[in-house]
């Protein structure tokens, strides 16, 4: 989960708004929130994701598109357009969340609040910084079920996994090939547009940018070799440039 800037209200949905509001108040079977102009800035909103797992939605990601109402539309009726009430999520998600209170009982609403401010990330699975039972932290982990082993970590240990062995890799052919490193282009290139291609993978619009930027920022193969490049002058501007953007999503390691 990472936090995300929600643009200005549509001006069509502005326009709308009342009239679709009593349309679903006459039929609350109608999803009256189904239109593009609605649904479209939204997915901009979220890098077409989940805004809570991170999952890629819509577009070629083969999955659907729900949008969640924070505040649940059957109790709060007249918010079923209110623009601040609408996060796009996966089916996952907006099924897990279902019916529950987030007014009583609150959880993370990411385009409101840091979820670093009360999340950290270790090995695969998210915790609350806040252990009580009622913090929002362990709430919003309960309640959307982040850390459901099938559906949750173990993806994120395939992607950890995948993205650990490639850092070793590219490590590992810049320490074997340090003193001609610079001059031995092949080695050079595959080195260095390997780092480009996972700090992009740590960047918003990714999937799962929070964990793959933690996963990244603390892997000691990857601090290493950022200091054998730098050391060699190799650690060029877009590397930099890519090294400080993911790092915003980079999430603490322990409580
Ligand atoms: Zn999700």
């Amino acid at each position: 989960m990472i936090q995300l800037t929600r643009p200005n209200k549509p001006q069509r949905l502005a326009d709308h708004e009342v009239a679709l509001t009593n349309e679903f108040k006459a039929d609350t079977k109608k999803a009256v929130w189904k239109k593009a102009y609605i649904q479209n800035p939204l997915l901009e909103m979220s890098n077409h994701k989940c805004s809570y797992c991170e999952r890629a939605i819509g577009k070629n990601s083969g999955q659907d598109v729900h949008i969640d109402h924070f505040k649940y539309k059957d109790k709060y009726p007249e918010l079923v357009v209110a623009w601040e009430n609408l996060l796009p999520s996966c089916a996952r998600c907006n099924r897990n969340k279902s019916t529950h209170d987030v007014v009583e009982q609150p959880i993370i609403n990411p385009t409101e609040i840091n979820p670093k401010d009360h999340l950290f990330i270790a090995k695969y699975r998210y915790y609350s910084k806040d252990p009580a039972e009622d913090s929002v932290g362990r709430r919003t982990l309960d309640v959307l079920l982040l850390n459901d082993s099938d559906d949750c970590c173990l993806v994120r240990f395939q992607l950890g996994n995948e993205l650990a062995e490639k850092v070793e890799n590219f490590y590992h052919i810049a320490v074997d090939k340090e003193a001609n490193l610079s001059t031995d282009t092949a080695a050079k290139n595959k080195v260095i547009n390997g780092c480009k291609k996972l700090l992009k993978k740590c960047l918003p619009t990714a999937e799962y940018s929070a964990f793959m930027a933690t996963s990244l920022h603390s892997d000691n193969n990857f601090i290493a070799l950022k200091d054998l490049l730098t050391k060699n002058d190799l650690w060029d501007q877009e590397l930099t440039q890519l090294f400080n953007e993911s790092k915003n999503s980079v999430y603490d390691t322990h409580r």
